[in-house]
């Protein structure tokens, strides 16, 4: 590697951008959350400010401490946490689910022995349970969805045996954006004394701000009796600097279970809260610089606006002859699919063409918006656009594809 000059590696940066999705101008409806360019500064100075010091060891670094435990309180305090609720910033939505299985796992072990944990969780549970199921030795039953895509809690119950650490509920779920029914989930779990956590990772911001705003929003927090953890990322709706989220625990002897400290090394008491050991100050700083800056009113503004486009959005898909929606959206995701004799996957790369970026999933075979602030300029453009995808389909004209077939929500290289 020869060396070059900063001015030129970071314009080498620049041109490295070309061809990603141009998600300021609200192509993306997946992946960045986007609420203007100077709330965008704001994050990126923030995290400048402290993208070198250290999170791995707050006592160096007392300014960190203050502004994590400042943001868990924030969440809490959103979350309607009793006074002995207790969390830790993560690095994001993956990270803090690890640590939810982690905690239930630990808990089983300790309270009641279990050696082969098992944990109940929806089909529509997100798949980083899955991927915390495979690192944690914790297995995996999956249930079917009920026919509106909630959480079946007949069959839930039906799958609990004396193995069962964990049950999940999703407030609201990503593929289809319901929400499920969180009381009735956490009643099971709070009559066997096990664990019962709300991914909360989409909804955690936006539910909060939709209750305020004078929407009817089903119990989903810690009102309700029997949740014991929930967890939202503030590198979604928050938008807040990626590699930020938040796990908040019932209570801090449930808390402890996350936690791991060991001295079984030359190198002295190591403690951790998750997954990382070294990690930067930057998304904790970017993370309080936005919380503090939007407060409430930023929150319920930028709320009310990707509700209404969302629910503008669903209701332009439901008038296209061909698409349908899988279902009214609970809060700002909008799923759909089309009539069989549609290819969805043309319709899809139609709209990639046009520099439109959604995700695709299944089964069945949908297309996902993750709506937000950003998209209230865009949604009678991508609407337009959907219309023209869907007749240029219809006839046959549009089956070149300009994407690999079975694109993903997340890829391994
Ligand atoms: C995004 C998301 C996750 C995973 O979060 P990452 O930040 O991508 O790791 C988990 N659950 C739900 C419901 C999500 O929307």
């Amino acid at each position: 590697m020869t060396a070059r000059p900063a001015a030129d590696v970071l314009a080498e940066i620049e041109a490295l951008r070309r061809d990603d999705v141009r998600w300021r101008e609200g192509r993306a409806f997946s992946l960045v959350y986007h609420a203007g360019d100077e709330l965008d500064r704001l994050a990126k100075s923030a995290y400048a400010a402290y993208s070198s010091e250290n999170a791995l060891n707050v006592d160096a670094f007392p300014g960190l401490r203050r502004m994590q435990a400042e943001i868990v309180d924030t969440v809490s305090g959103w979350f309607h946490g009793g006074a002995d609720a207790a969390g830790f910033f993560t690095s994001g939505g993956t990270e803090s689910l690890l640590m939810a299985v982690l905690a239930a796992r630990e808990r089983g072990r300790t309270e009641r022995g279990i050696t082969e944990p098992e944990m109940v969780l929806p089909a529509s549970a997100h798949a980083a349970l899955e991927k915390a199921a495979h690192y944690f030795g914790v297995r995996s039953v999956r249930v079917p969805v009920r026919d509106d895509w909630r959480a079946d809690v007949d069959a839930m119950a039906a799958a609990i045996t004396e193995r069962t650490v964990l049950l999940v509920a999703s407030a609201p779920q990503y593929p289809q954006g319901v929400i499920d029914p969180v009381v009735e989930v956490a009643a099971l779990a709070g009559e066997r004394g096990i664990n019962c956590h709300v991914d909360a990772c989409m909804g955690g911001v936006v539910l909060p701000c939709l209750e305020r705003l004078g929407h009817a929003v089903p119990p989903w927090d810690f009102r309700v009796p029997g949740v014991t953890s929930i967890s939202v990322d503030l590198h979604k709706y928050g938008y807040a600097a990626k590699g930020a989220s938040v796990i908040v625990h019932a209570s801090k002897a449930l808390r402890r279970h996350q936690t791991f400290v060991t001295d079984n090394w030359l190198g002295g008491r190591y403690g951790s809260s998750g997954v990382l050991g070294t990690k930067s100050g930057g998304p904790i700083a970017a993370a309080w610089a936005v919380l503090r800056h939007l407060g409430d009113e930023g929150y319920l503004a930028l709320t009310e606006r990707a509700r209404r486009t969302a629910v503008r959005l669903a209701a332009g898909i439901r008038s296209i002859d061909g698409l349908v929606l899988r279902a009214e959206p609970d809060t700002t995701l909008v799923a759909f699919g089309a009539r069989p004799d549609l290819d969805l996957d043309a319709i899809a790369d139609h709209l990639a063409r046009q520099g439109w970026y959604l995700d695709r999933q299944g089964p069945p075979p949908s297309l996902h918006c993750t709506v937000n602030a950003v998209h209230e300029a865009v949604v009678d453009d991508v609407l337009a656009d959907l219309a023209a995808a869907v007749a240029a389909v219809s006839t046959g004209g549009s089956r070149v594809r300009t994407t690999a077939s079975g694109a993903a929500y997340g890829t391994v290289e």
